[in-house]
């Protein structure tokens, strides 16, 4: 009964959480395992940004509940954001749930199961339980629960949780609270521990890193507490890269984007959610920039770190965008020249302030300009990636390739994924590697013989 599988939908954030749960529930004893034919309890950590991430997770659900039918000692969880959204109503719809707990009720998982266990044991009533859903951030707890024993060499640490934006399609507010920060010296001894366990490159999550302790910590010499905190990581020895997701465009002002200028640490990419290129539609999302001060912010990071990669988000189809207001999201796409886009075809969210609008843009046409900019995209990271053929890269060593025997995987400053023959004891290392081939999404190379100990076995 101790067997247990979590599958994970959505965000980054979402996989921390579950690595969380999986490392809380070891240190009681389960075994968290791979497939979900080998577990006596599956949890599903559900995503509630797109009512399609909902639909499949109650799919799921359903499905497993079959199973439990079956096996009466089968146990089925739901967690996480749709949790923390729907709360009781999911049990309406799924009354075969044992476990409902919200997004910020993870650490309490296990208590819960092992008291759902002991019953079944003692052939008591089983009790179905939800987890009350109200806020509590549990900071201290994640300094211990990176996946125990095993070496991550890059890691994500959560520094904050919540947002207080109002962007009028998001759920996040609703799903995650209010922002709160964990305090700046829990997040260092985290990244410490890590380090220390062989960790070289970390990525700073939270709905809206740039926000980060901006109620809870001081501003001191005019810098954020966001600022500070990359400050000190960056002196932590052993880390060599620091990365963060998802910030707001409101939060890159003068000390951060300064910041990328000295902090060498600090990796030159930017995920920066644009949304859309119209003023009048980010008006409308309740965005609080223009793509004026958004195209002036992407320019003074290049002004500091002329290599800057910039990745973003965009919306399509959102109620009211006409073609105009389409054309000017692509010219601005181009303008930029993106390397990475997560584009998103517009759903009303239930519960936002935009699901009252009315969702006049026809299917065909938000998958139509859906296609539009995945082909500017395209043709944007095939000609980036294709500028490094004949460079040497600084790459982080991460792990097998997928594909190819000796082949290894690592990435370069800018997040592009690099393929190239190395041995086993590189991983972790910092490496030079030569860049030979490209394609849209991959580039391909050779270790570079020059400076480095390349740990390959050369015939002379
Ligand atoms: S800033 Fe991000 S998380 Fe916050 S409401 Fe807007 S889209 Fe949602």
């Amino acid at each position: 009964m101790n067997r247990v599988y979590i599958k994970t939908y959505g965000c980054q954030m979402n996989q921390r959480d579950s690595e969380q749960v999986a490392c809380d529930l070891r240190s009681r004893g389960y075994s968290i395992v791979q497939h979900e034919e080998d577990a006596d309890v599956v949890l599903l950590n559900t995503c509630s940004v797109r009512d399609q991430a909902e639909q499949k997770a109650i799919g799921k659900a359903g499905h497993l509940a079959r199973r439990k039918r079956e096996n009466p000692n089968f146990v089925l969880g739901i967690l996480g954001c749709m949790a923390q959204n729907r709360g009781s109503e999911l049990l309406d719809r799924l009354p075969d749930l044992d476990l409902v707990a919200g997004t910020q009720k993870f650490h309490r998982v296990p208590d819960h199961l092992d008291n759902l266990i002991a019953s079944m044991n003692a052939q008591g009533p089983r009790p179905t339980s939800i987890l009350d859903l109200e806020e509590e951030l549990d900071s201290q707890n994640a300094i211990n629960s990176h996946k125990a024993g095993e070496r991550q060499v890059s890691a994500f640490v959560s520094i904050m949780q919540g947002c207080n934006m109002k962007c009028t399609f998001c759920i996040v507010p609703k799903t995650r609270g209010p922002e709160r920060a964990r305090p700046i010296a829990h997040i260092i001894q985290e990244v410490e521990t890590l380090v220390a366990n062989g960790t070289r490159e970390v990525t700073l999550l939270g709905q809206i890193v740039t926000s980060y302790g901006r109620r809870e910590i001081p501003f001191i010499d005019k810098k954020s507490p966001f600022v500070q905190l990359l400050e000190q990581l960056n002196e932590i020895d052993g880390l060599e890269r620091i990365r963060f997701t998802s910030p707001h465009p409101r939060g890159f002002k003068e000390d951060l984007v300064e910041a990328y200028g000295r902090l060498d640490k600090l990796c030159e990419y930017a995920h920066l959610p644009v949304q859309s290129g119209s003023d009048r539609i980010l008006k409308a999302m309740n965005r609080p920039y223009s793509v004026d001060r958004y195209m002036q912010l992407v320019r003074d990071l290049r002004a500091v770190q002329p290599d800057m990669y910039f990745s973003t988000d965009i919306i399509v189809g959102f109620p009211g965008e006409t073609d105009q207001d389409f054309q000017m999201t692509c010219d601005m796409f181009e303008e930029i020249g993106f390397d990475m886009a997560f584009i998103f075809k517009y759903s009303p969210r239930s519960g936002t302030p935009a699901a009252e609008l009315h969702d006049d843009v026809p299917k065909t046409v938000k998958e139509e300009r859906n296609q539009i900019l995945l082909k500017i995209l395209e043709k944007q990271s095939r000609r980036r990636n294709a500028s490094l053929v004949g460079t040497i890269q600084e790459i982080l060593v991460e792990c097998p390739a997928r594909k190819g025997e000796g082949m290894f995987m690592g990435r370069t400053r800018g997040f592009r994924k690099v393929i190239f023959p190395a041995s086993q004891r590189l991983i972790g290392e910092m490496v030079d590697v030569e860049i030979e081939e490209s394609s849209v999404t991959t580039l391909k190379g050779r270790l570079s013989l020059t400076g480095v100990d390349t740990g390959m076995a050369v015939a002379t």
